[in-house]
C-alpha cells in the first residue's frame, strides 16, 4: 500500500522533465517541503522518453534565446555537481544550405544573439581561426557562432557531406544531454528535499485555491488538497487547464525519429549536430513516383518537403549509432489516442538525410536490424513558445507547450515556473513567456510573421 497524501503546499501534475524541474526548483531553490508530484506513469516515461536530447542556444528571437542560455547554464552546473553525470556534449548545431551567403539567416543570427555583441564570426577563407568540432569535454568548447562561407573550408572540415554545401552556420552553444540522468538527477535531490512523487491519475480538480483534486490511484479513488498546482501535463496539458474551465491554445503534432547502428561510417563520430535547412523533393524511381503520386495519402512525398532532416552520432565517441529527425509533420492529432507512428517514416528520413550524407543511401530499403523508430508528441502554441506562468485561476500555474525543445528547456522552465508559484520577480524577458504574451498584439504579429520555426 502506498502512503497516499491528504494535503500539499504545492502539487505538481505531471513529471515528465518540465513538471520534475519545478518541483526540483521549489524544494532546492526555494525550500519549499510539502510538494507533490503526481504522474499517471512512471516518472520521465511519455514524451520526456523520446526526446533527441539536443540543446542550442540558437533562436530567431533574443528571449528563446535567454531562456535556452538560462537553461543550459543549469545543466552545466548540474553536470558539474553530478560529476558529468549528464553525459553534456557540446558538438554544437551545424545548419548546413547550398545558399551563398545567406543574408536572410545571417541577419536572423544577428537579431537571435542581439544580446552577445560579437559572438558571430563570419570565415569566408580557408586561412581562418575556425575551430572545427571535437567531443571533448564541453567546457573546452568555444562559444558564439561560426559561419562558414567558404566552399573549400567546408570541405576540409566535413568531407562526407554532399559538395553541394556553401553555407554552414556551426552553432557552439550546443550539444546533446542524457534527459533521463537529469530527470533522475532531479528526481533523486526533491525526493532527498521531502517531496513526494505519487503514483495517480488526477481525474478532476475542483475549487479554487485550496483545490481539490481527485486521484485515481491503484487503491482507488482518493482526495488531495492543495494550495497551488501546478499544470505540466505535457501533451495533456490543456485536459488539466480544461479541469479549472480554462482553455489553453495548445495543440499535439507527433513528431518521429529513427536510431540505428551506421555499419558503412557514414557519419564521422565527431559531427555535430546538423540539420539540413533546404526544403527538398525526394528522388524516386518514375514508377514509385507514380505509385506515390496517385495515392491521396502517400502524395506529399513526391512534393517539396520542408527543410530541418537532421541527424547525429549518438552514443559513446567509439559506437556506431546514429538518430535521425525530421519534424515535417505540421496536422494536429489527438494525443489520447494509440501514437500515429507512420511506417513510412524511416524511409522518408532516410531518403532526406542521404541527400547531405550521400553515405547514408546505402540503408535504404534494408535497415540495420535493431533500427528503431519512435515518436512523441510536440504540445506546442501556434507561435511555437512555451506557456509558463499563472493560469487564470489564481493559485494555478501552467510550465507546459515546450513542444521539441522540452528537454533543454526543463530547467529553466522550471525555475521560472517556481518563481511563479512562490511570487517572487523573474527576469523581464520571462514574463512573454507565459500568457500574457497574448495581449501583446506587436509581439504576436512579430512571431506569426517569422513563422513556427520548430524543429
Ligand atoms: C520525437 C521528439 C524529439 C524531441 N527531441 C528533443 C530534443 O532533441 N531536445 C529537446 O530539448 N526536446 C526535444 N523534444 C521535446 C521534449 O521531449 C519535450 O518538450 C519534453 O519531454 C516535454 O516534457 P513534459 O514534462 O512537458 O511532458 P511529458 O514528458 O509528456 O510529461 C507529462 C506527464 O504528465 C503526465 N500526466 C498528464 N496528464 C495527467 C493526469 N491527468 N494525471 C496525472 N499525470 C498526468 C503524463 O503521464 C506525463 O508523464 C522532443 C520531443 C519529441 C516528441
Amino acid at each position: 500500500m502506498t502512503d497516499i497524501p491528504r494535503a500539499a503546499e504545492v502539487a505538481v501534475i505531471g513529471a515528465g522533465s518540465v513538471g520534475i524541474a519545478v518541483a526540483y526548483s521549489l524544494v532546492r531553490r526555494h525550500g519549499v517541503r510539502d510538494v507533490v508530484l503526481v504522474d499517471a506513469l512512471e516518472p520521465m516515461s511519455l514524451t520526456s522518453a523520446q526526446s533527441g536530447e539536443n540543446y542550442r542556444n540558437w533562436w530567431p528571437h533574443p528571449t528563446m534565446t535567454a531562456f535556452t542560455d538560462a537553461s543550459i547554464d543549469e545543466m552545466e552546473a548540474i553536470d558539474r555537481e553530478s560529476g558529468g553525470r549528464l553525459n553534456m556534449t557540446r558538438g554544437g548545431y551545424a545548419l548546413v544550405t547550398r545558399r551563398e551567403r545567406p543574408a536572410d539567416l545571417i541577419r536572423e543570427l544577428e537579431r537571435g544573439y542581439a544580446n552577445s555583441p560579437g559572438s558571430i564570426r563570419l570565415h569566408e577563407s580557408c586561412a581562418t581561426s575556425y575551430q572545427p568540432p571535437l567531443r571533448g569535454p564541453w567546457s573546452a568548447a568555444p562559444g558564439g557562432v561560426d559561419v562558414l562561407l567558404e566552399r573549400g573550408l567546408i570541405r576540409r572540415h566535413f568531407p562526407s557531406w554532399a559538395d553541394d554545401v556553401a553555407t554552414v552556420i556551426h552553432v557552439r552553444r550546443a550539444g546533446s544531454i542524457s534527459a533521463p540522468q537529469l530527470g533522475q538527477f532531479m528526481l533523486e535531490r526533491l525526493r532527498a528535499g521531502g517531496a513526494r512523487v505519487l503514483r495517480a491519475r488526477v481525474r478532476a480538480i475542483d475549487g479554487g485555491a485550496p483545490f481539490r483534486l481527485e486521484l485515481e490511484t491503484e487503491e482507488g479513488v482518493r482526495q488531495l488538497q492543495a494550495g497551488r498546482i501546478v499544470d505540466a501535463a505535457g501533451p495533456f496539458v490543456r485536459d488539466i487547464a480544461a479541469m479549472l474551465g480554462e482553455d489553453l491554445p495548445v495543440r499535439c503534432v507527433f513528431q518521429q525519429k529513427i536510431a540505428f547502428e551506421d555499419r558503412q561510417g557514414a557519419v564521422p563520430r565527431q559531427m555535430p549536430f546538423t540539420i539540413d535547412l533546404d526544403p527538398q523533393t525526394l528522388a524516386w524511381s518514375e514508377e514509385d513516383r507514380e505509385l506515390l503520386a496517385g495515392d491521396p495519402a502517400t502524395r506529399y512525398l513526391v512534393e517539396p518537403l520542408r527543410g530541418g532532416v537532421h541527424c547525429r552520432p549518438d552514443g559513446a565517441p567509439q559506437g556506431r549509432w546514429i538518430k535521425l529527425g525530421w519534424a515535417c509533420n505540421d496536422a494536429a492529432t489527438d494525443p489520447h489516442g494509440e501514437p500515429p507512428l507512420d511506417p513510412q517514416f524511416p524511409d522518408t528520413v532516410l531518403r532526406g538525410a542521404s541527400r547531405l550524407h550521400p553515405g547514408l543511401a546505402a540503408n535504404l530499403g534494408r535497415l540495420p536490424r535493431g533500427a528503431r523508430h519512435y515518436g512523441g508528441w510536440y504540445a506546442m502554441t501556434d507561435e511555437n513558445w512555451p506557456l509558463i506562468g499563472p493560469l487564470a485561476t489564481p493559485g494555478a500555474f501552467v510550465a507546459g507547450a515546450l513542444s521539441g525543445f522540452g528537454s533543454m528547456a526543463a530547467c529553466a522552465a522550471g525555475s521560472l515556473c517556481a518563481a511563479w508559484v512562490q511570487g517572487e520577480r523573474v527576469p523581464v524577458w520571462a514574463r512573454a513567456l507565459g500568457l500574457e504574451r497574448h495581449g501583446d498584439a506587436a509581439l504576436m504579429a512579430e512571431l506569426v510573421a517569422a513563422g513556427r520555426g520548430s524543429l
